[in-house]
């Protein structure tokens, strides 16, 4: 597939502070991208070179074959949801949408048909004609992505998209946006602090310090940087503890008297469970998860109240 972003070596400096140190990687056309760092690790950096609110210091950056100074041509091809909304309070969704189509006159598409389409792809046309400040959470976030749809861009920057949001509106906005990536082809670039969003993106890159610490599918991260767990209930765990420690076989006991053991892959689990069977009394195979990878890649935890 076609690379639709390309980025080289991209620097940035802030005075004293390197807040991007040389990164380099690529979006391929129509996937979900997830840009992941923990807080300070230059994605909003990186994020504002991208849609060319910011110059970098050095590196090179293609966005759709274009590069950086052809500004008005990269900007014409993004649209971008911040956290903090840019829609008018006061107004309407249709009016909010209809000044925002009015900015790109050369797109030569008919303004009533664009607000209806981006209203429509973003899941909010139900309430179009309803004042943006007097919209629910997720409806606002509807409205917000709507307002990025209405020039037709081919590729989506969406900030924290459902940060703040109760987890069924949330899981709501999850899917419009999942939609207009498989139904509309629409290249995602999502920065999130949820990794189950994450998890459930094409590709994903991690961003520390200004370098970029790990990227791949999720598959690949999880089997490169997380691992399976069997996890033991026993009858008498202290009994179970000793027989393990006796085989050497590494293992935890937590608080709750289960018994953690890492494994190499999930069917490493079959003759641990064969010699401690008459011990057992329930166990549980757990996959490594998308929040491990992203302990095991930044030594730091993902902050999901950010
Ligand atoms: P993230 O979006 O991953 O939280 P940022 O790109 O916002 O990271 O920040 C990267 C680094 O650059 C941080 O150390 C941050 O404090 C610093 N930084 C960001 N913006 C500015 C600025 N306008 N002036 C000075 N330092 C900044």
């Amino acid at each position: 597939m076609k690379h639709i972003i390309d980025v080289t070596n991209l620097k940035k400096n802030y005075g004293e502070i390197e807040a991007v140190r040389g990164i380099d990687f690529h979006v391929r056309q129509g996937e979900l991208f997830a840009f992941l760092g923990p807080n300070g690790a230059g994605k909003s950096t990186t994020i504002d070179i991208l849609c060319t609110l910011l110059k970098p210091d050095a590196g090179e950056v293609s966005v759709d074959g274009h590069p950086l100074t052809e500004g008005q041509t990269i900007r014409e091809l993004l649209g971008i949801v911040f956290q903090d909304s840019l829609l008018d309070r006061l107004l309407t969704v249709r009016k909010n949408l209809s000044t925002r189509a009015k900015l790109y006159p050369k797109s030569g598409i008919r303004l009533k048909e664009a607000v209806r389409a981006a209203a429509q792809a973003a899941g909010a046309w139900d309430f179009i004609d309803r004042p943006y400040g007097k919209l629910s959470g997720g409806q606002k976030r509807r409205a917000d992505i709507a307002r990025a749809l209405v020039h037709t861009p081919k590729i989506l920057f969406l900030d924290e998209p459902t940060t703040g949001l109760d987890p069924q509106t949330k899981q709501n906005v999850w899917q419009t946006i999942l939609g207009l990536q498989r139904r509309e082809g629409m290249t995602v670039f999502l920065t999130t602090h949820y990794m189950e969003e994450a998890a459930a993106s094409d590709y994903i890159t991690i961003i520390d310090d200004g370098l970029i610490a790990a990227q791949g599918t999720p598959l690949f991260l999880k089997e490169r940087y997380s691992s399976d767990t069997l996890r033991l209930k026993a009858t008498d765990p202290q009994k179970l503890e000793q027989f393990l420690t006796e085989k050497q076989i590494p293992h935890t006991l937590n608080e709750s008297n289960l018994i953690t053991i890492p494994l190499g892959s999930t069917k490493d689990a079959i003759p641990i469970l064969r010699v401690a069977d008459p011990l057992l009394e329930s166990f549980e195979v757990l996959h490594g998860t998308m929040e491990d990878v992203f302990l095991a890649v930044t030594g730091k935890e993902i902050r999901e109240d950010a």
